[in-house]
């Protein structure tokens, strides 16, 4: 049978690694992995959120909401927008990606990355037949290369992916630099198209700043949620996106209807409905990382990049492995670590490695200056 050839021609995505696929290969215990790889909370859900759902169980004959009208208000509560704004995702904020493409591409639209950055946004893009140009971060001085996005924009550019914090370099985006590239995208602010700008803001609880102000003096904003991260609720998929009510509207005509099951919506209601918690995993999370830095930082053999994120790259190019090879170190310690090679726009000596435990931080140092020889 012969596919579409945008299948036939599509790179597979390359995720994290399991805790259980480690524990195969390398004959490690599951319960001992100590898991940086994929940016999750450590410290597991809100601790309500499992009472939640068993009283939920008995439900699950029952085809789930489709409007989750309650969890809306409380997505735009938190996020200072009113709930006509919100669109959520049932396979989290990968969901809402896919809705992009279905609401507003036309084969041949070109869409904007500056590399490295999440390579999921060309995954779910290229099968609709939009075509992607490349912009960068400066990895000398870990900011955006602003002028390769603008200079990258022209009359097909439909759609432009900024990630602040940018993932993997853990970076933000200023405001201002958003601004010049919302002015050019924009044909009522004389801009060259009439593209849509969406900021990816699946980490911004650790910076401890939001762009959603900027949707006051822009239409053309999407800006994407998840609770995969800070939240605690990856393996339940919910994501969500903020943008004007008229975009919103459209993209609710070609969601999936049913995709947030009944488990993972009590799951969300709950968990936004715990402040307690919320800020708990904030705090605790910027801790982590910061500890993570600082003794990275002293090591000589590698640069770590500062990071406003729950995660930070490691340069390990002078260290004499590569990222495969690190990456391996690793799991034979029982440590999972994000191999980088598979991420675009940058070479095979980066690892990326999330936040964990105080405890498990400590370990993971020790295994990282074992193998280095720090
Ligand atoms: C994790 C992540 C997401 C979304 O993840 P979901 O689990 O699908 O909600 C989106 N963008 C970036 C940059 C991420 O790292």
């Amino acid at each position: 049978m012969q596919v579409r050839r945008e299948v036939e021609e599509l790179d597979p995505y390359v995720p994290g690694r399991s805790k259980e696929e480690i524990a195969q290969e390398f004959g490690v215990k599951k319960e001992d992995i100590i898991k940086l790889g994929s940016n999750e909370n450590p410290w597991g859900p809100s601790p309500k959120v499992k009472e939640a759902i068993e009283e939920e169980l008995k439900n699950i004959n029952r085809y789930p909401e489709s409007d989750v009208e309650a969890l809306k208000k409380e997505f735009a509560k938190y996020s200072n927008v009113s709930p006509e704004q919100i669109i959520v995702g049932g396979d989290g904020a990968d969901e809402l990606i896919d809705t992009l493409a279905k609401t507003f591409i036309e084969k041949g639209d070109e869409f904007i990355v500056p590399l490295p950055s999440y390579m999921y946004y060309e995954f779910l893009f290229k099968p609709y037949g939009a075509i992607p140009h490349y912009a960068r971060w400066n990895l000398e001085t870990n900011t955006l290369d602003l002028d390769s996005v603008l200079d990258a924009i022209n009359e097909k550019t439909k759609m432009l992916f900024l990630c602040s914090p940018n993932n993997p370099t853990g970076a933000l985006i200023s405001q201002d630099e958003f601004r010049a590239i919302l002015n050019k995208t924009s044909k009522s602010k004389g801009g060259v198209c009439d593209a849509l700008v969406v900021i990816d803001e699946a980490y911004f609880e650790y910076s401890e700043t939001t762009n959603v102000n900027l949707l006051d003096e822009y239409d053309n904003i999407f800006i994407i949620r998840t609770m995969s991260k800070v939240l605690g609720l990856a393996g339940m998929r919910i994501g969500y996106g903020i943008s004007s009510k008229e975009i919103i509207e459209y993209m609710h005509r070609i969601k999936p209807v049913f995709s947030l099951t009944k488990l993972s919506y009590v799951a969300a209601l709950t968990t936004m409905q715990d402040k307690e918690y919320i800020e708990e995993s904030i705090k605790k999370g910027i801790e982590s990382r910061e500890y993570l830095y600082n003794e990275i930082n002293k090591m000589k053999s590698v640069k770590v990049y500062k990071s406003y994120s729950n995660f930070m790259l490691i340069d390990i190019h002078d260290t004499g492995f590569t990222a495969a090879e690190l990456t391996k170190e690793f799991m034979k310690r029982g440590m999972i670590v994000r191999d980088c090679t598979s991420f675009k726009g940058i070479d095979e000596y980066y690892i990326r490695i999330s936040i964990c435990t105080l405890e498990e931080d400590a370990k993971f140092i020790e295994a990282m200056k074992d193998i280095l020889n720090e």
